[in-house]
């Protein structure tokens, strides 16, 4: 049986930015309100709506002048700052396609990224500079194509530049205090040289069909093996911002709700959750987000309590954290009304911990359920529905559907509590994964009349079979492991471990120790090896980001258990890494 959302509407035919802006040069509905602050000198470093939009203008004449091609993919490898947002709509203004990396990424696993999407150019943060420079020249990125970003004001918290967001904004290359050429790349405001007048007047060109014209390219490795880059169409990214607008207006007295909201964005931004919140949403909603350049718990906490915070997207580790640390009770959070979580499975007592931090009981976490492949969300919650039980992911998201299938995929899940694997449809799935047919083909499922189904990989119930139906997500059967909420691909992780001469087969399995899911490696050593547990373990170390480091422990095992073609039985991995380490 399939449950279709409460909510249809259409979804206008429009790119992103359009749906952000209502225009390229027409009024703004509020063109001096600030979009994004900078939370360490919020009096002097911010971009207003009008920045904002001229901003990516500016950054998208660059882009057309530098070379950029409609359909260019364009890689953004930083933190967040004030800049981001407005590169991000700067590249889909001048027709192009955003890839974010992780800015922990080293220097193997970004020219895997700028390989795979076939990137024409590469945005760089400057403390990550080295790192870029090394993955471009191993895939032959000229250096011309490289532009240093950010350090010059826009930073966020902590990182004090030379000018200020505003003053980049409105100079003539130079701005005041940036600096030239860094090692030969090119500093990404020589893209605004010149442009100031010319971009006030000009417009984009709106994609012929908003369906088909992708707009960004996030990496996720899906139900199954490495990271791939998951095609979302400008259309998917408006239905997606759609559905989160049409949710907050549901809310009984929402005009005068957004005149307080304020948001609060630590999320990474190269990350579906982050980027469709920050980048596209709130600032649609009209909504202003002080913007840091990375979480940081204590920090989170002080400008929650200084800016009167309403609005608090977060990943469960963070909800933990609120729970668990003395220091949380000390700080003034009454200001918060919103606090939603997603990206990975939260228990019900974490939930209620935090519930209990705010005496009215009126503050609820609301978690949603998303995939990068849905854009960002799938199910959330009504405001006006009473939180039954925090652990519920909420209810189908407007204009989608989902179904709860058994794992070979054959029949449907009838009964209210059963479980079953999540298959979710609706106008924010992905077109395909980019360049990667078989594996498109093999994580879609196509009905007689067309329609196509994502495959989740996810396990949940349903409390009652009808709209309104809140669903649980209660068990993972893909590969993938969630480590603070970021994506880590077993298949990538094994690759690697056999290059190491002491490793002849490995397999890699989340398991979860003190809530937080964590990747354990089960090894099987060549004959003559001496390497002990701790060597494979630090030897991984150099080879990728830090939230992939096998932090769930090595174990030596005589053989890894696969079924007869192959397959590696992860669950019976991960089965014994519960035994043997996790949580019950
Ligand atoms: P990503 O594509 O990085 O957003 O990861 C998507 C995956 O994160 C989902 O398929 C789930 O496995 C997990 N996930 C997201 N939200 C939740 C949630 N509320 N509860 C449990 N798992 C979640």
């Amino acid at each position: 049986m399939t449950i279709a959302s409460r909510w249809t509407f259409p979804i206008p035919q429009c790119s992103l930015q359009q749906w952000i802006f209502g225009s390229a040069c027409g009024p703004l509905p509020d063109p001096t309100r600030r979009a994004f602050i900078d939370p360490a000198q919020p009096d002097t470093n911010y971009l207003t709506m009008a920045d904002y939009r001229l901003l990516a203008k500016r950054v998208a004449l660059g882009l057309q002048r530098a070379g950029l091609a409609p359909g260019d993919r364009v890689l953004v490898f930083a933190g967040n700052s004030l800049f981001f947002p407005p590169l991000f709509l700067g590249v889909l203004m001048a027709g192009g396609i955003v890839s974010g990396a992780n800015p922990g990424f080293v220097a193997r696993e970004l020219a895997y990224q700028l390989r795979d999407s076939g990137a024409a150019f590469l945005f760089v943060a400057g403390q990550a500079a080295e790192t870029a420079f090394e993955a471009a020249r191993e895939v032959g990125l000229a250096r011309e194509r490289v532009f240093v970003f950010g350090g010059e004001g826009g930073g966020g918290g902590g990182n004090a530049g030379v000018v200020s967001a505003r003053e980049v904004v409105r100079a003539a290359y130079p701005a005041p205090g940036v600096k030239g050429r860094v090692d030969g790349a090119r500093h990404w405001t020589e893209l605004l040289a010149g442009n100031r007048a010319a971009a006030d007047r000009w417009s984009w060109k709106e994609p012929e069909n908003a369906e088909e014209t992708t707009c960004c390219l996030n990496y996720s490795s899906g139900t199954t093996g490495v990271p791939k880059g998951v095609e979302i169409s400008h259309y998917a990214y408006v239905a997606n911002g759609m559905g989160v607008v049409h949710m907050n207006n549901l809310h009984p007295d929402h005009a005068a709700k957004l005149k307080r909201d304020i948001g609060l964005c630590f999320l990474p931004l190269y990350h579906a959750y982050g980027q469709t919140y920050f980048i596209a949403n709130l600032p649609r909603l009209g909504v202003p987000v002080y913007i840091m350049p990375s979480f940081d718990f204590l920090k989170m906490l002080e400008y929650i309590q200084r800016f009167r915070v309403t609005t608090l997207p977060v990943v469960p580790p963070i909800v933990l954290m609120m729970a668990k640390h003395p220091l949380t009770k000390t700080f003034d959070l009454s200001s918060l009304v919103n606090i939603g979580s997603g990206a990975a499975p939260l228990t019900l007592e974490v939930c209620q911990e935090v519930e209990k931090l705010f005496p009215g009981g009126d503050v609820h976490i609301r978690q949603g359920w998303g995939m990068t492949e849905v854009t960002c969300t799938s199910m959330s919650w009504d405001p006006t529905t009473a939180i039954t039980s925090s652990a519920g992911v909420g209810e189908v998201y407007p204009n989608c559907k989902a179904r709860l299938m058994s794992l070979d995929g054959r029949t449907a899940v009838e009964a209210a509590g059963e479980r079953g694997e999540l298959w979710v449809t609706g106008p924010t799935l992905m077109r395909r994964y980019w360049r990667k047919p078989a594996a498109t083909a093999e994580t879609m499922a196509v009905d007689a009349d067309g329609t196509r189904w994502l495959k989740t990989g996810d396990i949940a119930y349903v409390d009652a079979y009808r709209p309104g139906g809140i669903f649980h997500v209660v068990d993972r059967v893909k590969e993938l492991i969630k480590v603070k909420g970021n994506q880590v691909a077993p298949a990538e992780l094994e690759g690697i471990l056999l290059e190491n001469p002491d490793v002849a087969d490995a397999a890699v399995v989340g398991v979860t120790v003190d809530g937080e899911e964590l990747p354990r490696a089960y090894v099987v050593r060549r004959p003559q090896s001496a390497a002990t547990e701790h060597d494979v373990a630090r030897w991984m170390e150099g080879k990728v980001a830090r939230y992939k480091h096998l932090k769930g422990g090595v174990v030596f095992i005589d053989a890894v258990p696969k079924n007869p073609s192959g397959k590696i039985l992860r669950k019976q991995l991960r089965d014994r890494a519960k035994d043997e380490v996790g949580d019950s």
